[in-house]
């Protein structure tokens, strides 16, 4: 691994950043976030330059680059404020799981739709009784002749307005045990049976999130991804890269949110200097600096980890990046909106709308305690309290 970055790399993210600078934060993506609209212009134009399908094989249509390559581009978009959430669920949950483990027939059903950005898969784990605990997932697929009957619930699932088909984490039944086990099945979002309801979240972004209820859904024998018996490894195989992409979108959103605050320090005067001139203002803002670049190379660590094949070290330099990530971007945006004094909580500067956002990524993919659990436990050998 090499912290200096090719050129290539580089020629990427200047032309994300050009993309990005277009469709800013306060002109394009607030009004959108505010009505809780996706942001589909700018997910059209990213997917037509081929930027949302960058880590997919070229011979389904991708850019045939990496995890790395498809965090660059999330991190750039998020700099500018317009990150784009389905990233993380489309292209780098479903589409890493179906290149590395879909039969031909969904590659070709699925590939080139997700990496053109013409299709979109959201991913559903989450269960109201389960939380972060997916062990207890109780969703339940079981065999009817050749198909599969899926009947279960999800709670939280990104976008499934927008989506095609979600990705669900299932049980199926051993036949021989009895015992239930982790299962991938791909339902379009038009099957029978599959209901969805708008949540009443209270962030102001575009994206909406949903519960889902699964009532009998027949699927076809096809719509089992990989096999039932190496479900886990396809299920990690995803969430890594789905960490590494919630800590691109956090270090970018974190750099958005530095930049608008080092700006008006530099040519907010209210005594003889700029108040960027106080260390009050300029330390504060020169810590979150140091934060973001450090979440920033864990980040650049775990997509290299993974893009060499090293799921398992992938795996605790992810959880590390995204912890760092979110800590950093959530306390970048508090001081950006101090900084900003009264302005910061004005809709003129759009920051204050971002703190709830910002906390996504505190929460979701995987909490910031639990994240403190895998570390515990892994990478230092404590025991296991629960
Ligand atoms: C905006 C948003 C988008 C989302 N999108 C998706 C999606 O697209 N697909 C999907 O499947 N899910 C999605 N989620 C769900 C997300 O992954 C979960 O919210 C997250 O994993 C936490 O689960 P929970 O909300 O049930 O919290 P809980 O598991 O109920 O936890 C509540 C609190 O207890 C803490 N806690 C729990 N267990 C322990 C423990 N053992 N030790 C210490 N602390 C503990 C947690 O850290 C947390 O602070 C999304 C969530 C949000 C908010």
């Amino acid at each position: 691994m090499s912290v200096i970055e090719t050129d290539e790399q580089k020629q990427l993210r200047a032309a994300v950043a050009a993309l990005a600078e277009r469709y800013n934060y306060v002109d394009y993506v607030l009004p959108k976030a505010r009505r809780h609209e996706p942001l589909t212009e700018l997910w059209s134009e990213a997917s037509k330059l081929g930027f949302l399908g960058v880590n997919l094989p070229e011979e389904y249509g991708g850019g045939g680059a990496g995890i790395y390559e498809l965090a660059l581009v999330q991190e750039e978009l998020a700099a500018k404020g317009c990150g784009l959430l389905l990233v993380v669920v489309s292209p780098a949950i479903c589409g890493t799981i179906i290149a590395k483990y879909g039969t031909e027939a969904q590659k070709q059903q699925w590939l080139p739709g997700i990496a053109d950005g013409s299709k979109i898969m959201a991913f559903g784990i989450t269960e109201a009784d389960a939380g972060s605990n997916s062990h207890r997932i109780s969703t339940v697929a079981k065999r009817d002749g050749d198909d599969w009957i899926l009947s279960g619930s999800k709670i939280f699932i990104s976008g499934v307005d927008q989506a095609d088909a979600v990705l669900v984490v299932a049980r199926t039944e051993d036949a021989k045990t009895g015992k239930l086990r982790p299962a991938l099945f791909i339902v379009p979002t038009d099957t029978p049976g599959f209901v969805k309801t708008p949540m009443e979240m209270d962030i102001i972004e575009p994206d909406h999130q949903f519960t889902l209820f699964l009532d009998d859904v027949r699927l076809p024998a096809d719509a089992l991804v990989g096999e039932p018996e190496a479900a886990l490894m396809q299920l990690f195989a995803g969430l890594n890269p789905e960490r590494i992409l919630g800590a691109a979108m956090a270090v970018g959103l974190g750099r958005y949110a530095l930049d608008a605050a080092v700006r008006y320090a530099r040519e907010r005067t209210v005594w003889k200097d700029p108040i960027g001139a106080h260390q009050g203002i300029a330390h504060p803002l020169a810590q979150c600096k140091i934060e973001l670049e450090l979440a920033k190379l864990m980040m650049q660590k775990a997509a290299a980890l993974y893009d060499s094949g090293d799921d398992f070290g992938a795996a605790e330099a992810a959880n590390m990046a995204k912890y760092a990530g979110a800590e950093a971007s959530i306390k970048t945006i508090d001081q950006a909106i101090q900084t900003h004094g009264g302005g910061g909580l004005t809709q003129e500067y759009g920051l204050a709308s971002l703190l709830g956002a910002a906390r996504i990524a505190r929460v979701a993919p995987v909490s910031r305690e639990m994240i403190l659990n895998f570390v515990s436990q892994h990478s230092l050998g404590l025991p296991r309290s629960y």
